[in-house]
């Protein structure tokens, strides 16, 4: 018998499993559990992607395409990012379609980082970050935010953290786990810094059509900006199309062709018949978005308003589909609170001390769910926090 472990890479082995999946595995062996748990639209992929992608199968368009991804869908990509962002991204030389946003974020680190390099993580962040800014050779350094300020990164901050070995940050408005939004003032006072220490920018915006109260702006779009960043999207999140694992990567042509090679050799090229329905989803999808954008909203504003009510304070958040409040007045752990949530009231929801230290004092909730299960879970949460406070 061999001794796996003993096989394991190192990096591997001191990576944390993510904090979220024990809540899933514990949930999804109770009966009656509503979760509040998963980072994921409840509405099913609109139809005519679908049929978009039904019909490049009956074509028989079931080979590789290119590795950067079809030319169609990165030129609709450009289409559509200039409209976001006014930034003209070249489809042939600056566009790259990824394995999600997930595999867009890999390569990305992996074409900038050298081994020790830093890359600054602003907590309470998406799980996924620090573990593949390891992975890529290089440390992730957190920064700070605090509820008291919306969780919005605050530039002294983050200039605090910056070293000689700073090679990046990961920003992402709106956030993951905390709904806040960026505006183009907090963007600016952020690029002074990023401009003056020279830095790279990986700028997640997978929530990028996800934002509630006023227009969305892009890291990109903030002068000088476009030059310095790797702006990650991709299609699960606002088009609902989480299965489809599509994701892209726009970048300057240098960065484009080195995440392109890790691509080609590691991925090859993201799934064909997903390129075929992404086409549709962005071409003629606006609409639907429209929709499922008016729906998330209608349903924030409910929970956030009762998480207010019954004791756990809440900023509203701007965007994405997660609510992030304090359950400081319970006096349990996150950790506890979600455990005993879950164990007494049958409601299921992250602890935010998943997303870093910051998250501690702090719970996710997501509020992709109807409306009556959004009721329901509310009563139960209320009867809880009733009972332990
Ligand atoms: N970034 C953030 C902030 C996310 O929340 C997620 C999904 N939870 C991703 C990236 C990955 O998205 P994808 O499904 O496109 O891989």
């Amino acid at each position: 018998m061999i001794e796996p472990s003993h096989y394991l890479s190192s990096t591997v082995k001191s990576l944390k499993p993510s904090g979220i999946r024990k809540f899933f595995d514990l949930a999804s062996s109770m009966e009656g559990v509503i979760s509040l748990g998963v980072g994921e639209p409840d509405f099913v992929t609109p139809w005519n992607v679908r049929e978009a992608s039904i019909l490049s199968l009956e074509q028989g368009y079931t080979s590789y395409t290119a590795n950067a991804g079809l030319l169609e869908l990165r030129n609709e990509i450009s289409y559509y990012l200039k409209e976001k962002t006014d930034i003209t991204y070249s489809a042939k030389e600056e566009i790259l379609v990824t394995v999600g946003a997930s595999q867009a974020l890999d390569i990305a680190l992996r074409a900038i980082v050298n081994p020790g390099d830093e890359v600054i993580v602003i907590e309470p962040s998406f799980v996924a970050y620090s573990s593949l800014v390891s992975l890529a050779g290089g440390v992730p350094v957190s920064v700070q935010t605090s509820g008291e300020m919306e969780f919005k990164l605050q530039p002294s901050d983050l200039e605090k953290a910056i070293t000689k070995k700073t090679k990046a940050i990961i920003l992402c408005s709106p956030s993951n786990p905390t709904g806040t939004v960026l505006n183009k003032e907090d963007l600016e006072k952020i690029a002074s810094i990023i401009e003056k220490h020279d830095l790279l920018v990986i700028s997640d915006e997978i929530y990028a059509e996800l934002t509630y109260d006023e227009a969305y702006t892009s890291f990109v779009s903030i002068e000088g900006m476009a030059q310095r960043t790797i702006l990650v999207s991709g299609f699960s999140k606002g088009f609902a199309m989480t299965g489809w694992r599509l994701g892209y990567v726009a970048a300057q042509q240098e960065f484009l062709s080195a995440m392109l090679k890790i691509h080609q050799y590691a991925m090859m090229c993201a799934p064909t018949m997903a390129q075929y329905a992404a086409v549709e989803a962005i071409k003629n999808g606006k609409e639907d978005v429209m929709h499922m954008k008016k729906s998330y909203r209608q349903r924030r504003n409910l929970f956030v308003s009762a998480l207010n009510e019954m004791g756990l304070s809440c900023h509203v958040p701007g965007g994405a589909f997660y609510a992030f409040p304090s359950i400081q007045k319970t006096n349990l752990s996150s950790e506890e609170f979600a455990e005993e949530l879950l164990m007494e009231e049958k409601v299921a929801v992250v602890p935010g001390s998943v997303f870093g230290e910051s998250g501690e004092g702090y719970i996710r909730c997501s509020y992709a769910s109807s409306l009556e299960q959004l009721q329901e879970a509310l009563r139960r949460m209320q009867r809880f926090v009733q009972k332990k406070c």
